[in-house]
């Protein structure tokens, strides 16, 4: 079986846009994975021209912690997309609601939040962040799958896809990708976020039942505090990972550099992640300047008050009325 010039040689795995291949190039004598698109997705003619367009995108960034995209075609009805293939497993298979090392969480998440920053430099948002498309390689690096292929869209593609696939594993998801909204770099960021405390606590933040369940933990609910939960090793990190999973994106790191950079002060005891978080202090001495402006603000009220009094006293009391101001016209004089 062929797609293109590339040899199937066995299926590595299966998710909701497709089949992934391990392929053969002859022209090149070398592995590559090879995507097959579900032909269901591919809708209609529009759909085919944005994810090509998407896909040489893609192809442009090249980084250390991402997956190289070599090629792209179409063939039997789908799109099928050519790229490096790894050896290693994708992260999913490691978490497994166990707890890991803080180290070692920390070390897997800044890198993913460096190739994050970068391709968001690019103007590439991912869509999809979550431990299937992060692949722990033998010598602990990781690679990142799937950028911005996860979500190329068909106005009539997300219609089919609304009540199963997308919302089939919406963990990951930022609020406002539930609310519908635009996701930008920040809802990546948010993703990791939520890796991160999956990572080090063994739980995830919001879990439900059903998936509105989730959806209204997602909007609505404050998470846990990793560092209630366990794992966490210092308030720093929980703090660190509470921010990533603030509602409003404004709120969260804006760059995946800061978040990584943020990450790995985490492992130095004596800094904190954030520098404003260093301003507690400040916080603290402006609300002891409030106490003292108000106090002053008492004081002039008092000193305003006296004054009053005192003119009041040197003012001479008005003359006696001749008669009760209620005596009217025709009622006679006492
Ligand atoms: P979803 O489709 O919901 O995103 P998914 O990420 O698990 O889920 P796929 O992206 O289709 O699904 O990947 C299926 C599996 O193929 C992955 O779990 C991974 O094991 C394997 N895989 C993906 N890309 C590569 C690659 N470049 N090299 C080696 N294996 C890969
Ligand atoms: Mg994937």
């Amino acid at each position: 079986m062929k797609y293109g010039r590339y040899e199937i040689i066995e299926e590595l795995g299966r998710g909701t846009m497709g089949v992934v291949y391990k392929a053969h190039d002859p022209q090149i004598d070398r592995m590559v994975a090879l995507k097959v698109l579900r032909e269901d997705r591919v809708v209609s003619q529009e759909f085919v021209v944005r994810f090509l367009r998407e896909a040489k995108a893609i192809g442009r960034i090249t980084h250390p912690n991402i997956v190289t995209v070599y090629d792209v075609g179409q063939d039997h009805g789908t799109i099928y997309i050519a790229m490096e293939y790894l050896e290693g497993r994708p992260l999913n298979d490691v978490i497994k609601g166990r707890r890991f090392p803080v180290e070692e969480a920390v070390n897997i998440c800044s890198q993913v939040a460096e190739a994050l920053g970068y391709a968001h430099g690019r103007g590439i948002t991912h869509r999809d962040i979550k431990p299937s498309n992060i692949i722990l390689t033998p010598d602990n690096r990781i690679k990142l799958t799937d950028f911005g292929i996860a979500r190329i869209e068909d106005p009539d593609a997300a219609q089919q896809t609304q009540a199963g696939d997308i919302l089939g594993t919406p963990v990951y998801m930022s609020p406002e990708q539930v609310l519908g909204k635009t996701a930008d770099g920040r809802s990546d960021l948010y993703a990791l976020g939520v890796i991160a405390f999956e990572m080090v606590t063994g739980q995830r933040p919001f879990d439900g039942g059903n998936i509105a369940a989730i959806f209204q933990s997602i909007t609505h609910q404050a998470p846990p505090d990793p560092m209630a939960l366990g794992g966490c090793g210092s308030r720093t990190l929980a703090d660190l990972i509470l921010r990533s999973l603030a509602k409003k994106p404004e709120d969260r790191f804006q760059t995946g550099e800061a978040m990584a950079a943020a990450l790995k002060r985490c492992l130095d005891s004596d800094s904190h992640p954030f520098p404003e978080m260093t301003r507690r202090p400040v916080k603290a001495a402006a609300s002891k300047k409030r106490v003292l402006a108000a106090l002053a603000g008492v004081l002039l009220t008092l000193a305003v008050a006296m004054i009053g009094i005192q003119m009041l006293r040197k003012t001479p009391p008005p003359p006696p009325l001749k008669h009760p101001p209620w005596r009217l016209r025709n009622q006679p004089p006492n």
